[in-house]
Formats: structure tokens, C-alpha cells, sequence
């Protein structure tokens, strides 16, 4: 994790939106909105402190260095950097770049893995960010999908190893974390870079997902009160009995992100997705098995090439029978170097904002029908602590609701932070989502 080496070289931490020396835009390029999101936070961090150093890392100036060292705003540009040093390095680099502010910086030939964006495991932190700590188990992907730079970004999938993974885990625990979110570009690939990575399995070789599934078993078996929260599984890798399979470990939150894209086979194929929108809705039923209020975020891109308006009918179909409990919607956008660039049937911008918008919201009332089926059901809910007002306790349920419960509910609201609680949900503390 970023965040805690640099705590660890003695950086403060500031906490987002918070005026500070430096910022470090940790950048996805998965799409272009991605991008462009990413050229947002810089400006904004700029803005912040118009004196501070802004540092560009991850995928995104890794596809585009040129493009992100153009950016005025931008002090500090690392593409790739040795996973095992990267903080030291970085950490080198802004104490060197403060100094001579204007060098670009160029590190090839590493690999950077760190907390995800959005995660920050410091003590330092908000009360969130004491209580949940990001762990990441692999990096890369080799499905190419077809409108996907990730492989060419990232390269193909490596993967921690088991044991290091489950260190690192035992140190975070011991530190009071709470919630262990595994993360990883493609978390269902986890393992199959490995050597021996069938010796992994601990149910059989040759299953989906076998890796990750060993892993998280083995992660599960720590001592302490914690649980585990996984980031971004893909459908592309785990079938209905893996994600049963998953699911079924006792420390692991019922709260899966598995990136649907499209509700159309046809489309799918011409994805290179590897499932089918019936293959998809059987690992939904699979889960909901287990809990019915087993929580599915997904994404889901609107016009790709080609994509009929029958085709986008069967994606809003599926969005609206789904239950989604979030859906990331996205207009697709065309990727240099992605098979899909090249493909036929390119369509109008108005027509995919249109498609978007409709999507965006039949995910917006699948949402709130979600929320809204969790109302009066109990679920296990760690506790951030009180908000900066002091008038709500915040904190997160196993199924990813964000709650605030009134402080006047707690004897001790300050004596909550980082505890769990069985909490029964009403409308008025169900917040949004993860
Ligand atoms: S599974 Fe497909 S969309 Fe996901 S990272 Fe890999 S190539 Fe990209």
C-alpha cells in the first residue's frame, strides 16, 4: 500500500479534498472516462494548492506519458516502478522533485502495485481509513477484452505470493483494521502466474478461480475480528459454482463487483467476454441463493460498435430485472491499440449519451429498490465512528450500504469507532452505496 509505506517514511497523510504538499493521482486508464477523470483530479489537487506537487502514477501515464507530462498541472510523472520499492522510490522522487519541481521523472521497466485509488491505510486517516485497510493481491490481465488497454497497460497478471499476501494481512489486522478489501486488476485471475498455482487450490485443480479461492481461504483463517471485501471479480474467469464457491467463506462480505458490460450475447462476443448474459444471470441466482440481499455492483458500457437498439434493449432489460446494487455506466469510448477501435459500426455520440442516460437510470431505481429490500433486515456493520459533526455514527454493512445512525443511539458514540455491531436497517440511517 502507497499510503502506509509513505507514512512509513514519514510523510503525513492528508486526508482527501485536504490541502496538502503533494498529491499522488493513483490513475486508471480503463476507459476514457477514466482518463478524463483522472486529468480531473489533477486539476483539482492544483487547485487545492496551486504550491504543491502533483504526482502522476499508475496505468494511465503508463498508456499515455506524453500525454499526462503535457498536462501544466503535472510535476511528477511515474509510469511503472518496482513493486517492492515503490514508496522508497517515490518517496525519493518528491523529496528530489521538490527541489527541482519541473523534472519529469521517468522510471521504466518496474511494475507499481499500491492501494487502490480511493484507499488509504494510515493511522493518520479519517475514521474510515483506520478501519479498513486495501490489500492488493495481483496486477495485470491477460483476457483482452476487446475494448480493454488494460493487458497492454498492465501486462498480463502477476500475482503476489501467498504467503506475502497473508503477512501483510496478519500486520493489518494486528494494526486494528477491521475490513481487508482484497483488490487486484482481475482478482479471479489470482494464482494462475504462479508456480504451482494448482498446488494452490485447496478444492480440487482446474476449477475456476481456483487461486483466488486458496487465497482467500487461507486469508480467511487468520485470527482476529476482521472480514474481507473483494474489489472487481470478473465474470470473464468465475462461473456460478466459483462465485458460490467464494461466497461461501465465512469471512467473505457478500458483496461482489462483477463487471456485466453488456446484457446482449451478441455484443458480448464481440467483447471477447467469455460469458453469456444467461451465464451471468446464473451466478446473480447463485449468490442471491446464499443471501437474497447479496450485493452485485456492476459496469456496463452503452454503445459499443455495432450495438443494435435490440442489443441495448437486452442490456436495459438486464439492468432492470438485475438488482443491481450500483451500477458504474459507461459510454464507450474508442482505446488506441484495442481490437474493438477497429471494428465496424462506431456510433454517434448523441445516440450512446442517450443509451447512457437511459441505463443510468434504470440504475438509479434498481439502486434504490436495493436499498429499499434491505430496509427492516439485520446486517452486520462496522462502525467509521462519528462523523466531523459528531451527530451520526457512519460505518459500512457486510452487503456495502453506507449507514448513519444518529450519535444519540450510542451511550458512547466516540467509543464505537471501529467496532461491529448487528444493526436491523431503517430508511432513515440507509445511506448509499460503496
Ligand atoms: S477482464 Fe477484460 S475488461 Fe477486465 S481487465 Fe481484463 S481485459 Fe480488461
Amino acid at each position: 500500500m502507497i499510503s502506509r509505506q509513505f507514512a512509513l517514511l514519514g510523510f503525513e497523510l492528508a486526508a482527501p479534498g485536504e490541502r496538502a504538499d503533494a498529491y499522488i493521482i493513483n490513475s486508471c486508464t480503463v476507459t476514457a472516462a477514466a482518463d478524463s477523470k483522472s486529468r480531473q483530479r489533477i486539476r483539482q489537487a492544483k487547485a487545492l494548492n496551486p504550491d504543491a506537487l502533483v504526482a502522476v502514477i499508475g496505468c494511465y501515464p503508463q498508456a499515455a506519458r506524453e500525454e499526462v507530462a503535457r498536462m501544466e498541472e503535472v510535476d511528477l510523472v511515474l509510469g511503472s516502478a518496482d513493486k517492492e520499492g515503490v514508496a522508497d522510490q517515490v518517496g525519493k522522487l518528491l523529496r528530489r522533485a521538490r527541489n527541482d519541481k519541473r523534472d519529469c521523472a521517468q522510471n521504466e521497466g518496474g511494475e507499481l502495485v499500491s492501494a487502490e485509488s480511493g484507499g488509504a491505510n494510515e493511522a493518520g486517516g479519517s475514521p474510515r481509513e483506520r478501519t479498513r485497510a486495501w490489500l492488493k493481491a495481483c496486477d495485470g490481465c491477460d483476457r483482452f477484452c476487446s475494448y480493454c488497454v488494460i493487458p497492454s497497460a498492465r501486462g498480463a497478471v502477476r500475482s503476489a505470493a501467498p504467503a506475502q499476501i497473508a503477512r501483510e494481512a496478519r500486520g493489518l489486522i494486528a494494526a486494528g483494521y477491521k475490513e481487508i478489501v482484497v483488490t487486484g486488476i482481475n482478482l479471479a485471475l489470482y494464482g494462475t502466474d504462479l508456480k504451482g498455482a494448482r498446488a494452490l487450490s485447496a478444492a480440487g485443480a482446474g476449477k475456476p478461480a481456483d487461486g483466488i479461492f486458496a487465497l482467500l481461504s487461507r486469508l480467511c483463517s487468520l485470527d482476529g475480528e476482521y472480514r474481507i471485501r473483494l474489489g472487481s471479480l470478473e465474470p470473464t474467469v468465475i462461473d456460478a459454482s466459483a462465485a458460490a464457491r467464494i461466497a461461501g467463506l465465512s469471512r467473505v462480505c457478500p458483496h461482489f463487483h462483477l463487471s456485466l458490460q453488456s446484457g446482449s450475447d451478441r455484443v458480448l462476443q464481440k467483447m471477447k467476454r467469455r460469458y453469456t448474459a444467461e451465464g451471468y444471470a446464473e451466478i446473480l441466482a447463485a449468490l442471491r441463493g446464499l443471501d437474497p440481499h447479496f450485493a452485485v455492483t456492476t459496469d456496463v458500457i452503452a454503445g459499443f460498435p455495432g450495438e443494435t437498439d435490440e442489443d441495448f434493449s437486452d442490456s436495459l432489460s438486464f439492468v432492470r430485472a438485475a438488482g443491481f446494487a450500483k451500477v458504474h455506466v459507461f459510454r464507450y469510448s474508442k482505446r488506441k491499440g484495442t481490437a474493438a477501435a477497429d471494428m465496424p459500426g462506431h456510433l454517434p455520440n448523441a445516440v450512446k449519451a442517450e443509451r447512457a442516460a437511459a441505463l443510468a437510470k434504470a440504475a438509479e431505481e434498481g439502486a434504490a429498490a436495493f436499498r429499499e429490500g434491505c430496509n427492516g433486515t439485520l446486517r452486520r456493520t462496522l462502525l467509521f465512528g462519528p462523523d466531523k459533526g459528531g451527530r451520526f455514527v457512519r460505518g459500512i454493512t457486510d452487503n456495502g450500504i453506507d449507514v448513519r445512525v444518529p450519535a444519540g443511539a450510542f451511550e458512547n458514540p466516540a467509543a464505537a469507532e471501529n467496532t461491529f455491531c448487528d444493526l436491523e436497517l431503517t430508511r432513515e440511517i440507509i445511506g448509499g452505496f460503496s
